[in-house]
C-alpha cells in the first residue's frame, strides 16, 4: 500500500561517475519513510521536494526517515510497504501515522525534544555544585537567626530582591 503525503527516501546518494553530478546508488538499500510533520518540512523543505526527480539533500540537510534514521535522498514516490526493500520500522510508523496522525507528530516531537536535551545538556559545573550547597548552608544558618549568614546572603543578591532575607 502506498501512503500519500510521504516520500520514499534513501541514507545516502552517490556520485555519478566521473562527474559532481549527484546520483542514486548501485545498491541503494532500505527504502525509508519520510513524513512531513514540522513546520520547516512544510515551508523550508516542502518548496524543494521534486516531484519528477530525486531531491538530494547535503549532510547537515538531512531528515529523519519515520524510523528516526536519517535519509539524504527523498524520492519521487510514495512510500510503499509492499516494497520488498521497504525498512521494516518504517513500516510500522507509517501504520501508526496513518492511524492517528495527530499522536504521531506529538510523539515524534517529544523524541525530537529528548535529543535534544541529551544534546545540550544543563550541565552544572562543581563550582556551581558547591555555591548551590553554600547557598543552602547560609539559608539555614540565617533560618536559626545567624546574622553573618543573612549578611552574607544579602550580598548574594541585588538590592531590590532581598525579600524574605530581612
Ligand atoms: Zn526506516
Amino acid at each position: 500500500m502506498k501512503y500519500p503525503k510521504t516520500n520514499a527516501a534513501l541514507a545516502e546518494w552517490t556520485r555519478e561517475k566521473g562527474t559532481y553530478e549527484r546520483g542514486l546508488p548501485e545498491e541503494p538499500g532500505e527504502a525509508h519513510a519520510f513524513i512531513p510533520w514540522k513546520f520547516t518540512h512544510q515551508y523550508t523543505l516542502g518548496p524543494r521536494i521534486q516531484t519528477d526527480r530525486p531531491t538530494f539533500l547535503e549532510g547537515g540537510e538531512a531528515e529523519r526517515a519515520a524510523c528516526g534514521k536519517f535519509v539524504k535522498v527523498l524520492l519521487p514516490m510514495e512510500f510503499d510497504d509492499s516494497d520488498p526493500d521497504a525498512c521494516p520500522k518504517c513500516v510500522r510508523q507509517v501504520e501508526l501515522w496513518a492511524f492517528d496522525p495527530q499522536a504521531w507528530k506529538t510523539a515524534q516531537q517529544n523524541k525530537e525534544n529528548a535529543r535534544y536535551r541529551r544534546k545540550y545538556p544543563v550541565r552544572l559545573t562543581e563550582a556551581d555544585l558547591q555555591s548551590q550547597a553554600d547557598v543552602r548552608r547560609l539559608r539555614a544558618a540565617a533560618e536559626l537567626g545567624d546574622s553573618e549568614a543573612i549578611e552574607q546572603l544579602k550580598g548574594l543578591y541585588p538590592p531590590g530582591n532581598q525579600d524574605g532575607l530581612a
